[in-house]
């Protein structure tokens, strides 16, 4: 594929990046295409949205690479890939503006998951180890920074052209306020569904249920696999959640102030409470 070339420093030329792969992993890697393939059609067919993740920086590259070229392929008439940018990388808004531009320039209609990233200690950790730059902001408020400037980026990207599409994934209130102030301010509504939410199932309902009330689509994220894959996910997200403590502490707080508001109403097992 033209997707998968790569410059040679030697030959001063473009060069397929299959020929260095083994006669598996090349099978591998055209097997992993042909189900990228049926996963986007299938979307198409169904109408839904297709959101591909982002891990660790040292393979993120890849990833981003495969998602451009399925979303050239398939965004032609509404944004169905989704691809995922981490706000906590320096390069985060570097990496937003030269996809928006591309697909500016190209015709395509861009769909983005905006987060501010889950691997922070690795990445910090294989950076010291090896002895490159750090790739994560240096503070929390730098990330904060980052997510609200690319965030706004494509806000106004919405405005203009109406062909970009955002999924703000957060759990942080803050940035759900922002982006509903923005919306306001550069008059995007909520029917458009060009601005989604999501949250981790089981986290931060008092941020989800209000925002569906209210008419935004707001989606909550369900994990689902083999166990020995799951635990290990759902800890890193206790982990890496900054104030998650805190978070659910307060949806503690809020739960037992329901209960006995409902207990003192006598409708603790109505259906119409
Ligand atoms: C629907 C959904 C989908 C997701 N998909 C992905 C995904 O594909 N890939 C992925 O990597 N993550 C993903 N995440 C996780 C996400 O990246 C965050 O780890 C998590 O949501 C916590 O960030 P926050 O914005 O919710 O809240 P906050 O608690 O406000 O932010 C915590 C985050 O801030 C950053 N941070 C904390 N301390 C520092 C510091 N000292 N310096 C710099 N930055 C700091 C870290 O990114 C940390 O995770 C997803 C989350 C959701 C809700």
């Amino acid at each position: 594929s033209k997707a998968l070339r790569l410059f040679s420093f030697q030959t001063g030329q473009l060069e397929p990046l299959l020929s260095r792969f083994t006669e598996e992993e090349d099978l591998q890697m055209k097997r992993m295409l042909q189900r990228m393939d049926v996963l986007a059609k299938r979307a198409t067919e169904s109408g839904v949205r297709l959101m591909v993740d982002a891990e660790q920086s040292y393979f993120q590259p890849a990833i981003s690479r495969l998602t451009l070229e399925m979303q050239r392929r398939f965004n032609r008439d509404r944004a169905v890939i989704f691809n995922t940018y981490q706000c906590y990388l320096k390069e985060a808004y570097d990496n937003v503006t030269v996809d928006v531009e591309l697909s500016r320039r190209e015709g395509w209609h861009f769909g983005t998951k905006l987060v501010r990233g889950a691997y922070m200690e690795q990445e910090r950790n294989r950076a010291a180890q090896i002895g490159y730059e750090d790739p994560i902001n240096p503070t929390y408020e730098k990330t904060n920074e980052m997510y609200h400037r690319c965030l706004d980026y494509i806000l106004e990207e919405i405005k203009h052209s109406r062909k970009a599409s955002v999924m703000v994934a957060s759990h942080n209130e803050d940035s759900v306020k922002f982006t509903l102030r923005r919306m306001m301010e550069l008059g995007i509504h909520p029917s458009e569904k060009k601005v989604s939410f999501g949250q981790l199932l089981g986290m931060c309902d008092q941020i989800t249920f209000p925002l569906g009330q209210a008419g935004f689509p707001v989606y909550k994220y369900v994990p689902y696999g083999p166990v020995n894959e799951v635990l290990p996910y759902l800890s890193r997200r206790a982990q890496e959640n900054r104030g998650f403590m805190k978070r659910a502490n307060r949806e503690r707080d809020l739960l037992w102030s329901e209960f006995k508001r409902r207990l003192f109403a006598g409708s603790l097992f109505s259906p119409n409470h």
